[in-house]
């Protein structure tokens, strides 16, 4: 790591911490609303010549940045691991997912931002042209998670910039270095001065930089999203909200369950289990519970802990210090009401922080495990009639991000799926969609407000714009002054000959 604290830190500084080690890999300063006003009214002097280069133009700075990333792959995973105690595997998927994302963008913007024609839809305005531009809204203030520093946080910014905006993300303050890094990026790529900027500090300065915005990108938990909701209302600020989750996993009887038990494994556990669309709950038909338990407590007994080499660990360390805490209370809650810890059920042995893999059976809504986002390495299990009572379970929450049915039955899959109350399901796979950058991903209910990726994930961060034309204008319409019993005559008659048919 480049950032590594030899002294004290101060009052106005943050020290970061590597969570597999404890070692701490570097301080960043805590920006105050000044500092913060300040790098807006930057920002605001650099966007206008950004906005005027064009998409192409913009794009091409994307593809430099993506070499860039190729050219520094090691840095930025490194950077990534130090700060979040991913396994390397976890860390090179997010790099993965940032490198197709920066494609995708420079690819696809200039089709969602081109101008549309529109058709003239009344016989009052026939001749006119009319045409929709997409205008960029200014200034975006992007708020990111800890869970994927690259993805979630800087992930956001990239369409808010292909868009023509100027961008200021603000990322947690337990994994700061990673946006820090993607700012090098992006000075590397060629991106003008201030067009992007970094703020770091805890809170108040997320809360700070929604009072400078032209719009909000809010990645982090349904808490926080909602006071910044309400932050941004008082200047009718638009925001874009990607919350918590509880996904649901549904296993028919019919289903492949070595593939289903693979995947839940994996989908649970993968990034520690921190992930907004991991698989935080699961319901299995009667018949084939007992054999789907047995097959999950085999693959989970297997997993290696820790954040180690390429290959040599599955699970990483929990990366936000209070999880822990969070994690043991789900488990404990359940295990009081009557639930079985079948594997793990503790934190993991130090100097890092862990927890141990956990599966948990005899679970019902009573206990947190099943309506209250985890973000663990916890899989709870519950054995369920069949799959209108499945169905009926997953939508029992206040959360919609998404879910998924496993299934061999395809047709029965998908009308399964049209009656999940979630942004996205997946059938036979789970948190893949991600990755379907032209589908929108985001939640319902109080899983979110809005979406990312697809057309509405650039097109958001722009202000519609109808610009209408006459080339053949008349001296007169005839609707225009003065009125008269012709002219409303003709109008009636007009009405009547195109709309009133069969009246
Ligand atoms: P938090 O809500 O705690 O924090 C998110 C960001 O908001 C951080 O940068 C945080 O700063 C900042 N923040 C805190 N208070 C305020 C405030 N009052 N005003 C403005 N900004 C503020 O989320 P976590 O970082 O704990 O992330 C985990 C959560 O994110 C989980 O619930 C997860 O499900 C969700 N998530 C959702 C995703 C989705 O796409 N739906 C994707 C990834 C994660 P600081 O950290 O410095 O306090």
């Amino acid at each position: 790591m480049s950032v590594v604290a030899e002294r004290p830190v101060a009052a106005s500084e943050i020290a970061v911490e590597n969570p597999a080690t404890g070692e701490v890999v570097g301080t960043i300063p805590v920006m105050s609303a000044q500092e913060v006003a300040e790098a807006a009214k930057r920002a605001r002097a650099a966007q206008p010549a950004w906005a005027a280069i064009g998409v192409k133009a913009r794009g091409e700075v994307f593809k430099r940045a993506q070499q860039w990333l190729f050219q520094n792959e090691d840095r930025m995973v490194d950077c990534i691991r130090s700060e979040t105690g991913k396994t390397t595997e976890d860390a090179n998927l997010e790099f993965a997912i940032a490198v197709q994302a920066f494609s995708f963008w420079a690819k696809n913007a200039p089709k969602y931002l081109a101008d549309e024609k529109v058709r003239a839809s009344s016989p009052l305005i026939l001749g006119r042209s009319i045409r929709v531009r997409y205008a960029p809204v200014g200034l975006v203030g992007v708020i990111g998670p800890w869970n994927y520093p690259l993805v979630n946080a800087f992930g956001d910014c990239v369409p808010a910039l292909m868009a023509g905006n100027s961008v200021i993300l603000k990322p947690s303050e337990v994994t700061p270095l990673t946006g820090l890094l993607a700012a090098d990026m992006m000075k590397a790529a060629g991106l003008p001065d201030d067009v992007f900027q970094v703020v770091t500090g805890a809170g108040e300065t997320g809360s700070a930089l929604v009072d400078e915005v032209d719009f909000v990108m809010f990645t982090g938990s349904t808490r926080t999203g909602k006071k910044v909701m309400q932050r941004a209302a008082e200047s009718l600020t638009p925001v874009s909200l990607e919350l918590g989750g509880k996904d649901p996993m549904i296993v028919l009887k019919d289903a492949d369950l070595e593939r289903a038990a693979n995947g839940a494994v994996f989908y649970s556990m993968n990034n520690g289990g921190q992930v907004c669309i991991s698989v935080e709950r699961v319901y299995v038909e009667e018949p084939v519970y007992d054999e789907f338990v047995s097959k999950v407590v085999g693959k989970v007994g297997q997993l290696r802990q820790g954040s180690g080499a390429v290959g040599t660990t599955e699970v990483g360390a929990v990366t936000f210090t209070p999880q822990v805490d969070i994690i043991k209370g789900h488990v404990d809650d359940a295990v009081s009401k009557g639930a079985k810890a079948l594997t793990g059920g503790e934190a993991g042995e130090g100097p890092g922080q862990f927890f141990k893999p956990t599966v948990l059976v005899d679970v019902d809504h009573s206990m947190s495990c099943m309506t209250e986002e985890t973000f663990g390495p916890t899989l709870p299990i519950m054995k369920v009639k069949d799959a209108d009572e499945a169905v009926k379970m997953a939508n029992d929450s206040i959360y919609g991000l998404q879910s998924s049915i496993w299934t061999k039955d395809i047709g029965k899959g998908q009308e399964l799926a049209e009656r999940m109350e979630s942004g996205a399901c997946c059938i036979n796979d789970a948190m893949l969609n991600y990755g379907a950058f032209g589908a929108p991903m985001g939640g319902w209910k109080e899983s979110g407000v809005g979406s990312r990726h697809g057309a509405g994930g650039i097109r958001k961060y722009t202000k519609t714009q109808t610009i209408m034309a006459n080339r053949f204008a008349m001296k007169r319409d005839l609707f225009m002054f003065p009125y008269s019993s012709k002219q409303a005559e003709r109008l009636g008659k007009m009405l009547k000959m195109i709309y009133g048919r069969g009246a």
